[in-house]
């Protein structure tokens, strides 16, 4: 009775724990088989879909797990940039408005880093368009930053990962 109370509780509050994921992948799984019961196009169409997805998933999560903007903002705590501050439509990573400064982090992936960005293996084209609207998209931010008078910098995310003091140093200087 106690052992069954504690391991409902457990799963209750930890709505991340292994049990519930793979609650969901067997929930997601019988789903799927019986999508391919159905028709044989309609799965080969799912299934197309799908990788295309999940590789986007997988690469986002890639992305994010580490969050190298993260591991700047503790560098930068008590001073004067606020962190992904609302209301600047630009969405800096880090931005005062009171010293027009933007900084932002790219991703080597998202935004195609010169020296780390590798094409993947599958749907290159797709690959290939979504990156060039994330570059266009930076260029237009910094164009609309600069023209109302904001500083801009931009760092890679191997930036961080390499040195993150010589970024931060380089963030307080901007600063000062
Ligand atoms: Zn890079």
């Amino acid at each position: 009775m106690e052992r069954s109370f504690q391991r409902r509780t457990f799963r209750q509050t930890n709505p991340d724990s292994h049990t519930h994921r793979s609650l969901r992948r067997s929930f997601h799984n019988r789903s799927r088989q019986r999508t391919e019961n159905k028709k044989i196009v309609q799965v080969k169409k799912t299934d197309k879909i799908t990788k295309q997805q999940r590789s986007y998933v997988m690469s986002r999560i890639r992305g994010t797990r580490t969050k190298p903007e993260l591991e700047i903002k503790s560098m930068l705590d008590g001073r004067k940039l606020r962190y992904q501050p609302k209301g600047i439509p630009e969405r800096p990573d880090f931005a005062s408005k009171k010293l027009k400064l933007a900084v932002f982090i790219d991703g080597c992936f998202w935004h195609g880093c010169p020296t780390c960005y590798r094409e993947p293996k599958s749907n290159k084209k797709f690959w290939r368009e979504k990156i060039e609207r994330n570059r266009n998209r930076d260029k237009t931010v910094n164009r609309s930053l600069r023209k109302n008078g904001w500083k801009v910098i931009r760092f890679w995310e191997h930036d961080v990962r390499k040195n993150r003091t010589r970024v931060a140093e380089r963030i307080h200087r901007a600063i000062e």
